[in-house]
């Protein structure tokens, strides 16, 4: 049977097919021949014979067979005739689907005829469609439109698919203004084209070999209002004595291409970023390793050409500094494996009971085991603070991140505060402050971002992750953080957290 899906597949199969479009004078006589929207050269037989092999055995059986002015009178008459003409070739027989339409040009009548192969599409398809289906299926679902336009901007042919693009019929569209079809930035694109022609047509000749095709994409604004693409290939044409007759164009609906390629863009954009993030990983990863490994390796070199001649407290030293070196190393990666986990979805929000006070007393703990000069840190716990529902693992990441951005972004011989106190009911703060270099106001926004590192603390250390770290922790918890903080005076970033269920 022949279905509305098999028409669809023998319709596309039609469109993907090489086009010939061929003007004629009065007579049917050939003129100008393009293939595939390019200009052919030379005389007839020769713009033949830069045809596809296939073309040129079919064209030579057409033109014997006078297949461009079959019935010119009826055409000039304004009919459309389209017929399969059948190429019965040495090795295979070849189909090819021929449209004449009447065009005029000065005060005479010529024609318009386009040749399309159809062979691709099986004989027992084309019986079963039957002949005349075929035709009425073409003229009523093809839909590369033809537009042929004069010198003076007129247009002079126009092929009925234009209904099919546009949902307007060809007297509705030349009824109206082209505002009204064409949006604004897309009329510029037609007006520019337009002019670049402008010299061509005042030189009013040119040769088939100074003939340039020009591809450009347009929208436009369909009958029903929706905006859609096209994609309009459009080439000057001449008569026999090489004087410009017009313009004629191919136009072809593209909004289907146009939306998977900006979805390709889209996701070579998502590539792009994903794989920036990753090289500043690797980069910051790389560079924040550099001095705790170069500190471990030169205590090993000492330790190991020395160590007969080395008193206790050095060899202790040398020990103490690879330890520090090493747990500043465990930090890096435990911030990384935290961001690559909850990039992934995979970050565990395990929580228990615990005393508050003891939590932050084991941090601040860790914390002077961490640093050159200790004790920097001066803790309060307000009496009433009891347990709370915590993930232990998380709240540690979240204040040895805090704690240790106080210090660093502060003299060493300055102390940092880290007060407990109740909150509003339900919830307990945590406060950690410092006399420090402060944030620029320009660069707040952005100190949760990973990598970002505000422009005044390029001097310290640092990866620019630990606040990303603090959000992702804090957000299991449906905890909440504020940062006041002034370059002349310091910084003060405040944690809220809920106790949860404590039973
Ligand atoms: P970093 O490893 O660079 O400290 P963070 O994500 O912890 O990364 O912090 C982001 C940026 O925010 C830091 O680079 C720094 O510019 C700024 N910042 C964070 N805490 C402080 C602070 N207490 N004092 C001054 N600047 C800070």
């Amino acid at each position: 049977m022949f279905t509305p899906e098999n028409q669809h597949a023998l319709i596309s199969e039609i469109q993907d097919s090489g086009l010939l479009t061929c003007y004629t004078d009065k007579t049917g006589l050939p003129v100008s021949l393009y293939f595939n929207g390019t200009a052919l050269e030379g005389g007839f037989a020769d713009c033949l014979s830069q045809l596809p092999a296939p073309w040129q055995s079919a064209m030579d059986q057409l033109m014997d067979e006078n297949f461009i002015n079959v019935n010119l009178d009826a055409i000039r008459q304004g009919r459309l005739e389209e017929a399969v003409e059948v190429v019965v070739g040495q090795e295979n027989t070849g189909l090819f689907l021929v449209s004449r339409f009447p065009l005029s040009h000065g005060s005479e009548t010529g024609l318009l005829v386009t040749i399309r192969d159809i062979s691709g599409i099986s004989e027992s398809r084309l019986k079963l469609s039957g002949s005349n289906v075929l035709f009425d299926l073409v003229a009523d679902n093809m839909s590369d439109v033809f537009c042929v336009v004069g010198t003076s901007g007129k247009v002079s042919f126009l092929s009925p698919s234009i209904c099919e693009l546009t949902g307007y019929t060809v007297e509705e569209l030349l009824s109206r203004p082209l505002t009204g079809i064409i949006p604004p930035d897309s009329i510029e694109v037609v007006t520019r084209i337009w002019e670049e022609y402008q010299p061509l047509f005042e030189s009013g000749k040119i040769s088939k070999a100074e003939i340039r095709p020009v591809c450009f994409e347009v929208k436009f604004i369909r009958k029903d209002k929706s905006v859609r693409w096209a994609e309009v290939s459009s080439s000057p044409f001449i008569d026999s004595d090489n004087n410009i007759q017009g313009v004629h164009g191919m136009i072809r609906d593209i909004t289907e291409r146009k939306t998977r390629q900006e979805a390709m863009r889209t996701s070579l954009q998502h590539e792009i970023e994903l794989s920036q993030v990753k090289s500043r990983y690797i980069s910051t990863v790389s560079h924040e390793f550099r001095t705790p490994l170069s500190i471990i390796y030169s205590n090993l070199q000492l330790l190991e050409k020395y160590r007969f001649e080395l008193d206790e407290e050095t060899i202790h030293d040398a020990f103490e500094l690879s330890r520090m070196a090493v747990k500043s190393l465990l930090r890096v990666l435990d911030k990384v494996t935290i961001i690559d986990a909850s990039g992934k979805g995979k970050l565990e929000f395990k929580p228990s009971i615990c005393n508050v006070h003891e939590l932050c007393q084991e941090v601040v703990d860790e914390m002077n085991e961490m640093e050159l000069v200790p004790n920097r840190i001066d803790l309060t716990v307000a009496n009433d603070i009891g347990n709370a529902s915590i993930d232990e693992n998380l709240f540690r990441h979240i204040f040895i991140n805090l704690l240790q951005n106080a210090l660093n972004y502060s003299d060493k011989k300055q102390n940092v505060s880290f007060s407990v106190y109740p909150g509003e009911k339900g919830f307990i703060n945590f406060k950690v402050a410092d006399k420090g270099i402060g944030i620029p106001p320009q660069d707040m926004q952005f100190i949760y971002d990973p990598f970002y590192r505000a422009s005044n603390s390029r001097h310290a250390k640092g990866s620019g992750l630990g606040l990303a770290v603090v959000k992702e922790c804090l957000q299991l918890h449906n905890g909440e953080i504020f940062v006041e903080s002034d370059p002349l005076k310091g910084s003060i970033f405040t944690v809220v957290i809920p106790v949860g269920n404590t039973e």
